[in-house]
């Protein structure tokens, strides 16, 4: 059986690699985005990586979800004047790039690219 490599958000929750990291609760983190689409480009990652997609999320742990919206809104508080996007890429063809479910918290213009 082939075990399967951590998600890149894994190995910075296990600070294996180093992030921008500005919040962080027993269930979730936050740290900035390496590539900013907008002045305030935060993500927001469950620390499980059992969940791929949104709904996934939704679907098996609503509870979970809705710690992560109110922690993006407290993060948005803190970093900008509490306005957010909370985006969520579900799937590839959507620009999902990792594969371990996030929400980008965007404030701000955003840059022109695949977000806007
Ligand atoms: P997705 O395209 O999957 O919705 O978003 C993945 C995001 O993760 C992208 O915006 C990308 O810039 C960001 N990202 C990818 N690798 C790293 C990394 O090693 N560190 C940080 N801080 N962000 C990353």
């Amino acid at each position: 059986m082939t075990a399967t490599e951590p998600s890149i958000f894994s190995r910075i929750i296990a600070r294996e690699i180093p992030a921008d990291i500005v919040a962080e609760t027993d269930h979730l983190i936050a740290f900035r985005d390496i590539a900013p689409q907008a002045p305030v480009h935060i993500l927001v990652v469950p620390k499980t990586e059992e969940y791929v997609t949104v709904a996934e999320l939704a679907a098996a742990d609503p509870e979970l979800l809705a710690e992560l919206v109110l922690f993006a809104q407290n993060i948005a508080n803190e970093h900008a004047d509490g306005s957010f996007r909370l985006v969520f890429n579900s799937g590839a063809n959507a620009g999902q790039t990792v594969f371990h479910v996030h929400a980008h918290v965007l404030s701000g213009k955003l840059e022109e690219g695949r977000l806007g």
